[in-house]
């Protein structure tokens, strides 16, 4: 077999959850990938150690004070890494013409612009920042096929569908003869408590997920089901398909990853451990497949998988997603700013974890009057919902 062409890529969000296991599948593939570009909010040290072995071409930070440290401290190990700061750079590193690909692993709406970039650049982007596509699906969506960009969706339930489906899905599912997409949720660490106890949780308790080690955020997240809802917008778009297409089904043992179901009866699905690196090693070789140091799935260890409906009276988030995605417009993108705010209250210990999906409900109640037609417009919807949320957060 020929050699595959050397990929550059640059790694958004480098010393994450995401970013690190997409350095653990670059570093077993020296013949195929070369790091371009890795970038961190603030892990400043984590980002050190990660240009050391990766010896990329640029490394970012967002304060000017780090990047300046981050520079004497390569320049001392003798590695010639060009660092830059502040937002602007990431845009740049994600648009950069050396680069063949985006890992696009910041989390929050803190990646849009830059995903946007990779995304608008014609760049194999590789899709971890489900808050991206949720605030600007539309645009997101248009800029990939007016660019030509390869998207590739990396959130584990949205690869297992990608996988599951035609290689040409383009274009509306009832043309492939798909009929449903059944998305698998593991119900997170409170699926079998009851409302009071939620009432109770702590940010440690929300953050300790049990099939899945993920930062902070998004652990929240899926303690809510709010990540589930964020997962269901995030498929309608990818996917091209209505709300009503795309069933939520609790899975608690996280195996079945997600599910095609077909006209003819036929449900496919896509099986194996619960580890990230599948879906990222995916993402880097499609449409060829590589070792991404996961063990095959071992059924009978795994020996049996349950299947329920979720409860949106215990998580409400689910259903404010959905109700999010039906009104369109404005209203993802403000139900995902008022989440991520509650989500940082909650953590910084000033907002009780059953208030996250209050916030995010009192805030999607109020009477918004923009649209989601231009970025400018999405941006102030989301600058608008987080000064909503935390008034809210205050009172
Ligand atoms: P994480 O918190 O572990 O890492 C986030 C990364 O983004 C870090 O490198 C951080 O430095 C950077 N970052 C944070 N804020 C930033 C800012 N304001 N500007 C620039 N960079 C910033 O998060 P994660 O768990 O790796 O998740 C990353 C994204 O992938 C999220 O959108 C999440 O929903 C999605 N995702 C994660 C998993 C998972 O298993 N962790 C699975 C599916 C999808
Ligand atoms: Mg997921």
């Amino acid at each position: 077999m020929s050699q595959p062409p050397l990929q550059h890529v640059t790694v958004l969000g480098s010393t994450g959850s995401i970013g690190t296991n997409t350095l653990n599948v670059i570093a077993r593939h020296p013949d195929r990938y070369r790091v371009y570009a890795l970038t961190a909010h603030t892990s400043k040290e984590v980002l050190l150690a990660q240009c050391k072995v990766h010896r990329p071409h640029v490394a970012v930070l967002n304060d000017p004070r780090d990047a300046q440290w981050l520079h004497d401290e390569l320049a001392e190990a003798g590695i010639t890494t060009q660092v830059l700061a502040g937002p602007e750079a990431l845009c740049d590193v994600a648009r950069e013409s050396q680069v063949d690909t985006v890992m696009a692993a910041i989390v929050g709406a803190a990646g849009l612009l830059p995903a946007l970039a990779a995304a608008e650049s014609g760049k194999r982007v590789l899709l971890a920042n489900k808050e991206a596509l949720v605030m600007s699906g539309a645009l997101f969506m248009d800029a990939v096929a007016r660019s030509g960009a390869t998207l590739l969706p990396i959130d584990s339930e949205h690869n297992a569908i990608y996988q599951c489906l035609p290689a040409q899905h383009r274009g509306g599912l009832a043309r492939h003869g798909v009929r449903q997409l059944l998305l698998t949720a593991s119900g997170g660490p409170f699926r079998t408590w009851s409302l009071e106890d939620i009432a109770t949780v702590t940010p440690d308790q929300a953050c300790a997920h049990p099939n899945w080690s993920m930062g902070r955020k998004i652990s929240v997240d899926s303690a809510t089901l709010m990540n589930k809802g964020l997962e269901l917008i995030e498929a309608c778009w990818l996917f091209d398909a209505s709300p009503e297409q795309i069933q939520v089904v609790v899975h608690p043992q996280s195996v079945i990853h997600s599910m095609a179901a077909y006209d003819d009866g036929s449900v496919i699905a896509q099986l194996g451990n619960p580890d990230m690196r599948t879906p990222i090693a995916y993402g880097l070789a499609w449409p060829e497949r590589i070792d991404a140091g996961v063990e095959t799935l071992d059924l009978f260890q795994v020996a049996r998988l349950d299947f329920e409906a979720p409860d949106e009276k215990r998580f409400p988030c689910l259903r404010l997603a959905r109700e999010a995605m039906v009104k369109g417009g404005a209203a993802p993108a403000i139900l995902n700013a008022a989440n991520e705010v509650a989500v940082d209250a909650f953590l910084e210990g000033q907002l009780g974890f059953s208030a996250i999906a209050e916030v995010v409900a009192e805030v999607m109640g109020q009477p918004f009057e923009g649209s989601a037609d231009s970025l400018e417009q999405i941006l102030a919807a989301d600058k608008w919902a987080r000064e909503q949320a935390a008034l809210k957060i205050q009172r």
